[in-house]
């Protein structure tokens, strides 16, 4: 890590990264992203080949990419192979959930089959909170509970369905269909809502255009073999290496 950037303290440590304060940077801190992984609520538990290093290369590259595209989101630089300055947010706590096609939970909610093509993107908010399972919420829990205004909700939205509309392409062109995918925002100092958190094969579904093959965590979560290589594969296609 070059000098300029000195760890402080861990302030937190999720089931996928790890987050530390700067010395001398208040507003900025270090995300690092680990192999392990995890599945329903924590019960199952793995690793998974260099995904600290994948999920931090693709972050980089697809918030970099966002970026660019008008979406504000907290990357700042990478600084190694797993390591990542970021925005120091207040992070909102609702997980957003954008679907394309029919998979996952959509599929107990619903009389849809997995693969169902949504005629529009269907947006959904769940709590974070672990003790309660992250339970799916609507606009009126949230503004009950204070943990956002009708705004911050407005925006959530709004974010969250034009970097749907830039990521769909994005992939298709890297040989990928985009199913659905998680997002969450934090506001900066200004109480401006950016992007946060990561984008990678742990919080898309990714299916591979041409035979439907499943390219993410699904393969973990499913015991379906060819974890690592779907990891590696999305890596390729994205970045090159
Ligand atoms: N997702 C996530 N973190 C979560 C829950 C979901 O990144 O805690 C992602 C998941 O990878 C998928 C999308 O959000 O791309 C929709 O997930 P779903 O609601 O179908 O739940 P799951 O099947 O993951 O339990």
């Amino acid at each position: 890590m070059p000098e300029k950037y000195k760890k402080v303290n861990q302030i937190y440590e999720g089931k996928a990264k790890k987050l530390y304060t700067l010395k001398g940077y208040q507003s900025l801190l270090l995300q690092e992203f680990k192999d392990d992984a995890t599945a329903f609520n924590a019960q199952k538990r793995g690793e998974i080949l260099n995904k600290g290093i994948i999920n931090c290369e693709l972050t980089t590259f697809i918030f970099t990419y966002l970026a660019k595209q008008g979406i504000r989101n907290h990357f700042v630089k990478q600084i190694s192979p797993n390591e990542m300055i970021i925005k120091r947010l207040k992070i909102v706590p609702i997980e957003v959930v954008v679907r394309n096609i029919a998979a996952g939970s959509l599929l107990k909610k619903t009389n849809f089959k997995e693969g169902t093509l949504l005629s529009k993107p269907i947006v959904e908010f769940y709590y974070k909170d672990d003790l309660l399972g992250d339970p799916m919420i609507n606009d009126s829990h949230a503004l009950a509970m204070k943990i956002a205004n009708e705004n911050d909700l407005k925006v959530l939205k709004q974010m969250a369905l034009k970097i749907n509309l830039i990521l769909k392409p994005f992939f298709l062109k890297r040989g990928m269909k985009l199913v659905d995918f998680k997002l969450e925002f934090g506001k900066d100092i200004t109480g401006k809502i950016l992007l946060g958190d990561e984008i990678t094969p742990d919080t898309c579904r990714l299916w591979d255009k041409k035979t439907g093959k499943k390219l993410d965590k699904d393969r973990f979560r499913f015991d379906l073999g060819g974890v690592n290589e779907a990891y590696a594969e999305v890596r390729k296609r994205i970045t090159g290496k």
